[in-house]
């Protein structure tokens, strides 16, 4: 029995797509930038808010989104002084989801990348540093409003400046 092999030659076009796709895959291929796309799945956002989120220097995320948007994954929009930016399409932000799925499943991890979870932004009333709220140091539920703090003792501040309730102080040495 013969066996015959046919080569097919792969068209121009669809080599072309595949050298397209090896740099855009290169181009993802980075913690920070999936993290990027992940985050504007949905969503619009401008740098000092993604700054907030990933942790990321204002020079930083730029040189992240230059890349980006060069291979037309974002999209940026001026308003003022302000850029904000969106996936070009969210088929981008599907496609890293299926490639996060299977790898998930095939390391047997759990819990999935929650973009959700670096929101919302909560500012610290005593400095006005703004972070997420999963991020605060720590917080206080004062008259039913939830107050987030940084790391730096701004919740003491806080504490000496309002008076809290015997149950508002209850309630905060459970988790100080
Ligand atoms: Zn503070």
């Amino acid at each position: 029995m013969r066996i015959y092999v046919y080569y097919v030659t792969i068209s121009t076009m669809s080599s072309d797509i595949l050298s397209i796709q090896e740099e855009i895959f290169k181009l993802i291929g980075n913690q920070k930038r999936l993290e990027i796309l992940l985050l504007l799945e949905n969503r619009e956002l401008n740098v000092s808010e993604m700054t907030d989120m990933l942790g990321l220097r204002q020079a930083n995320l730029s040189q992240h989104l230059t890349l980006l948007r060069a291979q037309h994954l974002v999209e940026v929009r001026k308003k003022g002084r302000e850029s904000f930016y969106t996936l070009a399409d969210d088929s981008i932000a599907v496609a890293i989801r299926t490639i996060h799925d299977f790898l998930r499943k095939t390391h047997r991890i759990d819990a999935a990348f929650d973009s959700n979870a670096l929101f919302p932004i909560v500012t610290d009333p005593i400095c006005g540093m703004r972070f997420s709220a999963s991020k605060a140091f720590s917080h206080i539920n004062k008259g039913g409003k939830l107050y987030h703090f940084c790391a730096s003792g701004c919740e003491s501040a806080f504490t000496n400046m309002v008076k809290l309730t015997r149950e508002e102080h209850l309630a905060q040495s459970v988790h100080a």
